[in-house]
This record gives C-alpha cells, sequence and structure tokens, in this order.
C-alpha cells in the first residue's frame, strides 16, 4: 500500500521527506533511525495504543474505539520492518496484532528527543506597550476567502494573543459570519454575541461610562473564553480609545520581580462571581494559573467580579508592602 493511502489516527495529510533509514528492537523499546540520522525512539505501548488499523481507529471518524486497558502492559514486538513504501510495520505478542505506522507521522510525534525534532514554531511571544504600533493586521475580505490569509491570522493570535481585521461589515450576520470562521461560539449569560453600547439600564459594567481598566473577563467560569472577539461598530463621542494587555507579559515580570507574590497569585484561589436577574455563576481559582512548569496559562482577573477575599488570615501581610 503506498503510503498516501495509509491510513493515520487522523485527518492530517503526511509526506515522507525524512525516511526511516534504520529500525530495531532493543526490550520493549523500539528505536528508529532516520535518514538524516537523527534518532527516534517508543515505548510498545505508546506504538500499541497509535496503531491505525480498522480494527482500533474507526475508519470515518478517525476515532478511536479500542480499549487501552485490554493491552497487557507486557506488550512487545514480534517482528518489525520498514515495508517496501517506507511505512513501519510491527507484529505485536498481543493477539499477533498488525500495526502500520506512517513514519512522518511517527516523526511528528516522537517524544523521545522533543528538543532535537524540527517542530513548527507555536512559542509564545511576549510583549509590552512598544508592540502595540505592530499588532499584525489583516483585511477582512482576504480573511474570508483566502485559506492562507486566515492561517496567518490564526497563527498570529496563537503567538500574540491578538490580531487585527480591517474592513469588517458592520452587521451583525457579517460578525457571525467572520467569528464562526475562527471557532464555534461559545454561550454565555449575555449571549454569544452582546453589544456593547451606553445604556445602564443594560446591567453590565461594559454598558456603562467607566473608565475600565486592564482586566479578562468571565472568571466566572470553569475556563474563560479562549478568544474573545470585539468589533468597533461606532463611536459617538470624543476621545477614549482600547488598548491592549499582555497578561502572560506582566506574569512573568511579576515571577521575575516579585517571586513571592508571583507564588500567591499562582496558588491563592479567589472567587469571582457574576450576578443578574436570570443568573449566577460563581468560580474560584488562583488568579494566574500555571502549568507544570510553573508558567502562566490563564489569568483570571475581571476585578469587578472579584468576591471578598477569603483565605487564611495569616497569608496576609500588611508589612510586606
Ligand atoms: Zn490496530
Amino acid at each position: 500500500m503506498s503510503l498516501n493511502k495509509l491510513s493515520t489516527p487522523d485527518f492530517e495529510s503526511y509526506n515522507n521527506d525524512i525516511p526511516i533509514k534504520e529500525s530495531k528492537i532493543d526490550n520493549e523499546i523500539i528505536s528508529i533511525t532516520w535518514k538524516d540520522e537523527t534518532k527516534s525512539k517508543f515505548h510498545s505501548i505508546w506504538l500499541r495504543d497509535n496503531c491505525a488499523c480498522p480494527l482500533c481507529i474507526d475508519t470515518t471518524t478517525k476515532e478511536r474505539i479500542y480499549d487501552l486497558s485490554d493491552i497487557p502492559d507486557s506488550i512487545k514486538p514480534l517482528a518489525i520492518s520498514v515495508t517496501c513504501d517506507g511505512a513501519l510495520e510491527i507484529i505485536w505478542s498481543h493477539n499477533n496484532h498488525k500495526s502500520i505506522y506512517h513514519p512522518e507521522r511517527l516523526r511528528v510525534h516522537c517524544y523521545s528527543n522533543l528538543k532535537s525534532i524540527d517542530k513548527q514554531d507555536s512559542e509564545q511571544k511576549l510583549w509590552n506597550s512598544s508592540f502595540q504600533e505592530h499588532i499584525p493586521i489583516f483585511d477582512t475580505q482576504l480573511f474570508l476567502e483566502d485559506d492562507n490569509v486566515r492561517y496567518e491570522f490564526l497563527r498570529s493570535v496563537q503567538k500574540y494573543g491578538i490580531s487585527l481585521l480591517t474592513g469588517v461589515p458592520k452587521s451583525e450576520q457579517d460578525f457571525e459570519k467572520i467569528t464562526k470562521k475562527i471557532g464555534l461560539l461559545r454561550d454565555m449569560n449575555w449571549g454569544n454575541i452582546f453589544s456593547i453600547k451606553m445604556d445602564p439600564d443594560v446591567g453590565y459594567i461594559a454598558n456603562g461610562t467607566y473608565k475600565i481598566t486592564p482586566h479578562n473577563d468571565a472568571s466566572t467560569r470553569e475556563r474563560i473564553p479562549g478568544i474573545q472577539i470585539f468589533q468597533c461598530v461606532e463611536n459617538t463621542t470624543e476621545g477614549g480609545g482600547s488598548y491592549w494587555v499582555d497578561g502572560f507579559f506582566i506574569a512573568k515580570l511579576l515571577a521575575e520581580t516579585y517571586p513571592e507574590d508571583y507564588k500567591l497569585l499562582t496558588t491563592v484561589p479567589w472567587e469571582f462571581a457574576n450576578r443578574d436577574k436570570n443568573s449566577h455563576y460563581r468560580n474560584k481559582q488562583a488568579i494566574i494559573k500555571v502549568n507544570q512548569q510553573n508558567e502562566p496559562v490563564e489569568i483570571n482577573d475581571t476585578y469587578w467580579l472579584r468576591e471578598p477575599l477569603m483565605i487564611d488570615f495569616n497569608l496576609i501581610n500588611l508589612s510586606s508592602g
């Protein structure tokens, strides 16, 4: 079977720019040397779990249809070979199950030497106020029609957390069309599209005339919205303005400059609550949520929704400031 017809457990298309030069078994580890002399190692159980055969992956949905707990921990390859098309073929000790792997999918998902394998640049770029004039700007029409432009727009959102679109039509249908090119709209207590216009009767701070300082929205939710989309439809006033802040940059600065404060903000939970006539949402979490490397992954500070701080009395140390 040629490689481009080989089933994989996803809908990606793979090439074979750097083929397998050699493969071998060392106990339950499978080692691959690639044509460029880099090496990858995989555990048997990992490879078995990534089998793409029709007994393991539904061919239409590409969803897994077997249960990993049915595979014995002791599974190991009985035979391993590289097919004439360049795929890796393994016969397993359990049920003589046969797996055929696309080489590039293995290379892309090699976890034994993460740093040495070329990966797409998905690094976040942190920024300060000097970035305001360099925020990437894209044309709405091109964004809607050209996959490459839309890709660059989304890459920019991934990298910087922000992108701008110009020439957005003013109708709500057009706005919705744009949002659906980015992802599914999420229902919130204010609906999924919300008009921010000056109207004190609406009952949200955004509809008032207050100066709203840097914040993020919806800290009352288990997960804050990953992406929010704003459109300036009309400005009927003099003055005012919009500005953006990179919360991760601030968090990094805080971690370097005031590590004790960073530790408090990443560990002490603070409750946020949002009440209106028909709903009441509340959630308690650290203001800066971090990953296992103690790097910030989420900022929760919808400051007008902060509830009274309820923590160990001794954690509040007035003399430190
Ligand atoms: Zn299988």
